[in-house]
Parts: C-alpha cells; sequence; structure tokens
C-alpha cells in the first residue's frame, strides 16, 4: 500500500471511526518523516529559520538559566524536535564565550524524522549530539535545561463538538468524512459555556508529554522554554490546519504530504507544571535584548530589521506565539518572564 489515505481507510475499515489524534498522529509523522519542510521552497518557515538572531536569544536565554542553576558542572541540553538544527547551532555559537559552559554541556536532540536527524547533523558538525525518539533514554542524573519551539503543536489533539445539547468527538468514517461519536469530556474551564457548533480541543498527548517533562525537571532540576503558536486561556475554536506551500489547505487532501498543526493551549500545559509565567513571543525576545542585537547587525546587514519585525510585530509572530518558561530546584526567576 503505498498512500497513507490507504493505509487508513483501512485502518477504519478493521477498527472502526478514527479519532483526529490517530490521524494526526499517521499524518504528521508520515510528513516529517519524509521530507525537510522549511524554508522559502517548502512549506513553511519557523522563527530560527527566520533569522540567526532568534537562536541567539535563545542561547542568551539557556546561558542565563544555567548560571541561575549555579552552573552545574555536567548538564543535559535537550531540544525537542529541532527540525533542521538551526537553533540549536545559532545558541551553541551564542554561548561560545561564556566561561564552562560549552564544557559542561551534554547536547541531546529529540526527533523522529530520519531526514531531519541528517540535516541536524550537518548543521552541528563537530558538536557531540545524541538523538533520541521519546525523553525515555535522556540521561536522568544530571541537571536538564530543555528548549521547544514549534514542537507541542505537531503533538496530536482530539476535537470536540457541541451539537444539540451535547458533546460529540469529530471522527473519520471509512469514506474519510466527518462524523461524530458519543464522548466522555475532559472538564472545562469554569465559566467556560459552548454554543451550538463550538469545538473544543484537547490533547493527550500534549499533555502527557507535559507531564513526563516537569515531572523530569522535579527529578532532575532545571528549567525549559517552550515556544509555540497558541492561546494563554483555554477557549473554543477549531484551530486544526494544514499548511502547504505556505498556504493554509484542506487537511484530507495529500494526507501525509501537507503540514498539519493546531493551537497549543498553555493554560493546560501551565497546570501542569512549575513555570515563571507564559508571556508574548515579542515581550520574551524584546526582554533578551532582540532589539539591541538586531541594530548592531543591521549596521552590516540591513535586511536583519524585516526578520526583527516578523519576529516581533503584532501582526507577523509576536503576539500569536507564546512563551512560557518552566523552572524547577533553583529560585531565582527566569530570564524573560
Ligand atoms: N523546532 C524546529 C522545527 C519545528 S517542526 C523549528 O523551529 O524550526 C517540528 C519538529 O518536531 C520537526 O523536527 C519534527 O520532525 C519533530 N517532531 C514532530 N513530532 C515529533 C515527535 N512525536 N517526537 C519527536 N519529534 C517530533
Amino acid at each position: 500500500m503505498d498512500r497513507l489515505e490507504d493505509f487508513i481507510k483501512v485502518e477504519i475499515a478493521a477498527k472502526g471511526p478514527m479519532r483526529v489524534d490517530r490521524f494526526m498522529d499517521l499524518a504528521v509523522s508520515h510528513y516529517y518523516k519524509t521530507r525537510d519542510p522549511f524554508g522559502k521552497a517548502g512549506d513553511f518557515v519557523t522563527a530560527p529559520e527566520v533569522s540567526q538572531i532568534f537562536g541567539e536569544m535563545i542561547g542568551v536565554w539557556v546561558a542565563d538559566s544555567w548560571m541561575k542553576m549555579g552552573a552545574p558542572g555536567r548538564f543535559v541540553l535537550l531540544e525537542c524536535g529541532p527540525g533542521r538544527g538551526t537553533l540549536m547551532a545559532d545558541l551553541l555559537r551564542a554561548t561560545r564565550s561564556v566561561p564552562g559552559f560549552h564544557g559542561a554541556m551534554d547536547v541531546h536532540l529529540m526527533e523522529i524524522s530520519p531526514v531531519l536527524r541528517a540535516a541536524q547533523g550537518a548543521a552541528l558538525a563537530g558538536v557531540d549530539v545524541a538523538w533520541h525518539a521519546g525523553l525515555g533514554d535522556v540521561p536522568d542524573d544530571v541537571p536538564m535545561i530543555v528548549v521547544a519551539n514549534e514542537f507541542f503543536d505537531a503533538l496530536p489533539i482530539r476535537q470536540a463538538i457541541y451539537q444539540s445539547g451535547e458533546w460529540r468527538e469529530r471522527v473519520l468514517d471509512d469514506a474519510l468524512h466527518w462524523d461524530s461519536v458519543s464522548i466522555s469530556m475532559p472538564p472545562l474551564r469554569d465559566g467556560l459555556k459552548p454554543c451550538a457548533g463550538d469545538v473544543f480541543e484537547f490533547s493527550p498527548a500534549r499533555e502527557g508529554f507535559m507531564r513526563d517533562l516537569a515531572g523530569r525537571l522535579e527529578a532532575q532540576s532545571g528549567a525549559a522554554l517552550i515556544i509555540d503558536y497558541g492561546h494563554t486561556q483555554s477557549g473554543f475554536g477549531d484551530t486544526l490546519q494544514g499548511v502547504s506551500n505556505h498556504n493554509s489547505a484542506d487537511i484530507l487532501n495529500n494526507i501525509g504530504e501537507i503540514d498539519l498543526t493546531s493551537h497549543v493551549d498553555f493554560e493546560v500545559l501551565g497546570g501542569l507544571c512549575d513555570h515563571d509565567g507564559i508571556v508574548s513571543q515579542a515581550a520574551f525576545l524584546k526582554a533578551m535584548g532582540i532589539e539591541t542585537r538586531a541594530e548592531i547587525l543591521a549596521r552590516q546587514s540591513p535586511d536583519i530589521l524585516k526578520d526583527l519585525h516578523r519576529l516581533v510585530n503584532s501582526r507577523e509572530m509576536g503576539t500569536l506565539f507564546k512563551v512560557m518558561g518552566v523552572r524547577y530546584g533553583f529560585g531565582e526567576t527566569l530570564a524573560g518572564f
């Protein structure tokens, strides 16, 4: 069977209607495992691919967090879903002159795609890197600093729809048409009242990963920076989107060949960990000094100011993207929060 669509139809015929999370899991893994989707010629551009200054600011944050942790002599620097490895490369360059930092770090990458693992290896040539498919085999005996940019949005969600006074779950039937089945709903935030047609998204996969990560950080001590597009308050809305060639696309067209993404519910993630706050990407990057850095670089390459605009303007990535700083085992508040 060569097409993912056929595989999905066969699974539905055998097992019954397919939930959105199973569909998303199959489609997203196939998508990332078979290509490098980033850049102008690809499907979408992420912040580290917009400009080196993004990764540099993350580098400043990581180094600052390491010092606040008491500059441990060995620590795990983990990136989840590193894409092309651009953010990590920029982060490492920006931290080169921090005394003791590179000697103490142990770089680990969590990545499912063999194509992207190869790209990360090339971007990080000369760095000792270990790859993992999950958190399980990342060393658990030293403090940890974790970075995840546009990782949570790729993890699958479930969708509930409010119809005729009750919640139903969105599923696909064996003709790949949308249908619904009964559902036992997770609790909604106090005061959240649905109207007919409202969609509520929730994600056991994201919550499960957040719980695991928080558990590891609590046991090992450390910090995590989670960046994604999403909202700071749970609410209703269908945010599941297909993205192809820089445009939005029908999620049922070209299954496994387009990117699928949905907004991250930071209120839910924030409830699962100890954190210093959830701020906009613009507020975070400005607090890290991105404007000063951009002005210095702009003397040589003025185009950097356009990149800065893209990263921090509220009509671009500045407001839609949120940043959460997770902290365990040390007292000082994280930079940027
Ligand atoms: N952080 C990068 C890439 C974001 S795209 C950037 O900002 O450019 C999402 C990344 O997560 C890709 O590298 C993708 O292959 C990886 N990914 C998606 N699902 C994953 C999973 N379940 N486990 C590990 N990596 C995953």
